[in-house]
């Protein structure tokens, strides 16, 4: 294969913009034109192959690409079903969703515990047959390509085993979810083979730059004046960050400046917190980047 380190990506769909956004969050250079196969990446030895999200494992496992990005639920399904040489190289925290049971609200089953003899609908067979495995629950699974919402009401079965995201999907159908059998999120894969040095050291450093705008996302900058008398309360008070920086404010005695970082997710009811302890002009600005 050529030197050029080569990603599975999904070509269109609920991965692709959150996957194409995350490259180029990493400097990643490229546009993606209709109907092509592979996306050159300009600044990096770097090329994108576009393609459905079921074909990304099993790419990245006979080398037609390097590395993937694909959904968890995908990745497990494909393990469970075939030969695999593709495992999880690093979660990517978007794109989550859970694989649930679900089955009619008025219906006989109600819980996991109702399925021995029933039949369950579902496009993913390997992780839902694991799942009863594990259980030691005898059902028959009816495998479906798309529309599995549908099954209980054409009579195909009696529950399915299907992703859901907000529920709104389930709900419509008049299905209620019962039991969840897997929680799924986008990841990037690899196969166990070795790399030439040259796309180690490049993975390597799209991982690094990947950690790098997970953690930025999250991590705000926060500046407030606040009470001399307060700053050990307002230090704990601001989520994920140890050393703030405090400094005096010209002209006054009373009061001082204090800047965190911090790493955890500033809430509403933080700031609010931060205000009952007297600070003011509290702002929290977004990082664009950070490498530790
Ligand atoms: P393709 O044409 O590539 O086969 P698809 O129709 O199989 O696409 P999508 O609906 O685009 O798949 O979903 C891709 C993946 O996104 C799913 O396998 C799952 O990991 C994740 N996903 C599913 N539902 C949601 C959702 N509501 N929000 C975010 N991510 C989701
Ligand atoms: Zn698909």
């Amino acid at each position: 294969m050529s030197d050029r380190l080569r990603i599975a990506v999904q070509k269109k769909g609920r991965l692709a913009d959150d996957s194409f956004a995350l490259l180029k969050a990493c400097g990643l250079r490229f546009s993606i034109r209709g109907g092509s196969l592979l996306a050159r990446v300009k600044n990096m030895p770097i090329d994108l192959l576009l393609v459905r999200d079921d074909d990304i494992p099993s790419f990245v496992s006979n080398d037609a690409a390097d590395i993937g990005i694909v959904g968890e639920n995908v990745l497990v399904e494909e393990q469970l079903t075939g030969e695999l040489d593709a495992d999880i190289a690093m979660r990517l925290g978007f794109s989550r969703c859970k694989l649930c049971l679900a089955a009619p609200e008025r219906g006989a089953v109600k819980s996991s515990d109702d399925l021995a003899g029933t039949r369950i609908a579902t496009t993913y067979p390997g992780v839902t047959a694991r799942f009863l495995r594990e259980r030691g629950i005898e059902a028959k699974l009816v495998e479906m390509k798309g529309a599995v919402e549908l099954a209980p009401s054409i009579g195909v079965a009696e529950s399915i085993c299907d992703l859901v995201s907000s529920g709104a999907t389930l709900e419509a159908n008049g299905l209620a979810a019962f039991e969840t059998i897997l929680n799924s999120e986008a990841a990037l894969i690899r196969s166990s083979r070795t790399l030439s040095p040259e796309k180690a050291d490049l993975l390597d450093k799209l991982m690094r730059r990947i950690e790098g705008v997970i953690k930025s996302a999250e991590t705000k900058y926060i500046m407030l004046n606040a009470p001399k008398s307060q700053i050990s309360a307002i230090t704990e008070l601001l989520p994920g960050s140890d050393a703030p920086t405090v400094m005096p404010l010209a002209g006054n005695d009373d009061l001082v400046a204090i800047q965190a970082v911090c790493t955890e997710t500033v809430f509403w009811e933080t700031l609010e917190g931060l205000k009952s302890l007297g600070a003011r002009s509290i702002l929290v600005l977004p990082i664009e980047k950070m490498m530790s």
